[in-house]
C-alpha cells in the first residue's frame, strides 16, 4: 500500500514543525538549524515521531517533535529492544 512506504518528511512539514518548536531541540532545549551547514552537524534539526510509525504513530503535526541529532540518535538508542 502506498501510504505505509517510508517516505521523507516533506520539507513544508518540516518547516511548520522547525517554526512551531521555536527553532530548539524540545529535549535538551539546543538550538537546531534547518540545513547542516556541513556534511555530519551534530545541530541539525530532526523531525521525531513523538508514537513511532511502528506502534502506529501518524504523520500528524501532534505527533511531530523537534529534536536535535545526539537527542534522536538516544532515544532511537533506548528503544532499540
Ligand atoms: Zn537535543
Amino acid at each position: 500500500m502506498e501510504y505505509l512506504r517510508r517516505k521523507p518528511m516533506p520539507f513544508k512539514v518540516r518547516k511548520k514543525i522547525f517554526i512551531r518548536d521555536k527553532q530548539h531541540c524540545v529535549k535538551c532545549g539546543s538550538e537546531v538549524a534547518i540545513f547542516a551547514k556541513y556534511f555530519g552537524d551534530p545541530n541539525v534539526a530532526e523531525i521525531d515521531h513523538v508514537i513511532p510509525r511502528s506502534k502506529g504513530g501518524s504523520d500528524l503535526e501532534d505527533n511531530l517533535q523537534l529534536l536535535c541529532l545526539l537527542c534522536n540518535r538516544r532515544k532511537y538508542n533506548h528503544e532499540v529492544v
